[in-house]
């Protein structure tokens, strides 16, 4: 009953955090947004665990890519792959 609804209701809103992640990660949210996804990640393991995740994962790949000091070519396609990963198939044009 009411709990179904929680339940629901908590999924869309984990959907809605994951799917801010990673312009949250690269602060490209309005600061409202900003604010809601920070809110929830204070509020939900299941994300905060994931956005941790993430947060460190990045930040791995970019202090690797900058030892490395990898081949110009190879770089980007690192990075364009981590691009295409990150935004999905939905991917905007703008
Ligand atoms: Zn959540």
């Amino acid at each position: 009953m009411t709990d179904e609804i929680d339940a629901r209701l908590e999924y869309n809103q984990c959907q809605e955090a994951v799917r801010r992640l990673t312009d949250f990660l690269s602060h490209e949210l309005s600061p409202q947004e900003q604010q809601s996804v920070e809110r929830h990640l204070t509020e939900c393991r299941g994300c905060f665990a994931r956005f941790h995740f993430e947060e460190t994962l990045l930040q791995t790949i970019h202090d690797r890519l900058r030892e490395m000091r990898a081949p110009a070519g190879l770089r980007e396609r690192i990075l364009a792959s981590l691009n295409s990963a990150e935004s999905g198939p939905s991917l905007s044009t703008s």
